[in-house]
This record gives structure tokens, sequence and C-alpha cells, in this order.
């Protein structure tokens, strides 16, 4: 296994719809286990694969941070079919250092994904485990926590970027 760099905010990797995962190969089980490393090590609860340069359909999902094996998801080509509720938490990303604010958020999701063997499973969330696969689902198609903030929350954030984007030059 080995660590990959996270890439940050102003990456145009991270502005990228992914391609849907066709091929469930030995490469494949080598990035979620790379990519699992990585998130355990940052520390972070979530990943997606274009925040290590990998603009493919993959995300992980761990609120354990590798605590507890059975609460790492690996959700490959993953599908909300459902979703309801709202509530609203504060939020960061890997990919956005030192930067969390509020973001509403449906509460209980349906989800269907592929493992790593391309076989379909079905999935049910609630609250932060449905936060936060929302969360690494918007990654995959290039979506920011901080787009879907308004008003004060969006010129904090703003502020925040534009002070990343000054140190990236
Ligand atoms: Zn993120």
């Amino acid at each position: 296994m080995a660590r990959l760099p996270i890439r940050l905010f102003p990456d145009p990797v991270l502005r990228v719809r992914c391609a849907e995962v066709s091929v469930f190969d030995a490469d494949l089980e080598q990035l979620v286990a790379d990519m699992t490393e990585t998130m355990h090590a940052a520390p972070g609860i979530g990943l997606a694969a274009p925040q290590v340069g990998i603009e493919q359909r993959v995300a992980l999902v761990d609120l354990s941070v590798g605590k507890e094996p059975e609460d790492l998801h690996v959700l490959i080509n993953p599908r909300i079919v459902e979703s309801d509720g709202s509530g609203v938490e504060p939020e960061g990303c890997l990919s956005i250092p030192d930067f969390t604010e509020k973001v509403s958020r449906p509460t209980h999701l349906r989800l269907e994904f592929q493992d790593l063997q391309g076989t379909t499973q079905e999935l049910e969330a609630d609250d932060w485990l449905a936060r936060a696969i929302c969360h690494e689902l918007d990654h995959l198609d290039g979506v920011l926590f901080v787009d879907h903030l308004r008003g004060l929350r969006r010129e904090k954030a703003k502020r925040a970027l534009r002070k990343m984007l000054k140190e990236a030059r």
C-alpha cells in the first residue's frame, strides 16, 4: 500500500465529472487500498478518487477512521436512489484544509453502488453517514461542499478559497 498525495483546491481535477468504473481488476483493488491508507493517515472520514488525481467514480467513507473495519464503505459507481430529510451541520474537506462551514444535507439516503467485484449492492444511511456519502459523491461530479453555501457562509468560503488561490500561485 502507498499513501497518495491529496490534491488541494484549486487543482482542476477537483472539478472533473469522473468516469464510471467498468473494469474491476487488481488495479482497482490497489487504488482502493491506497486511498484507504491515505484517508486514514490524513486523517479523514471520506475520500473520493479525484482527490488523489484519479478521474473515476470511486469513493470511500469510514466514520471510524480505521477503528472499525465494518465502517469502511467502498462505493464504486454510487448512485443515490432515495433521499429525504434535511439537517445542517459543519463540514470540512481534505482538499480545502482549515475551513469548515455548516451545510444542509439530507438526513436519510438509500444508494446503489458496486463493490470491488462489480456486484451491485444497496446501502441505507442516516445522519453523519448520509452526510459523508453526499459529500464524497459530490466530488465525483466535481462539486465541492463550499458550492452549497449561500449568503454570509458563501462569502466566508470565498475568502478562504481566495487565500488558497494566492498561496497556490
Ligand atoms: Zn471533500
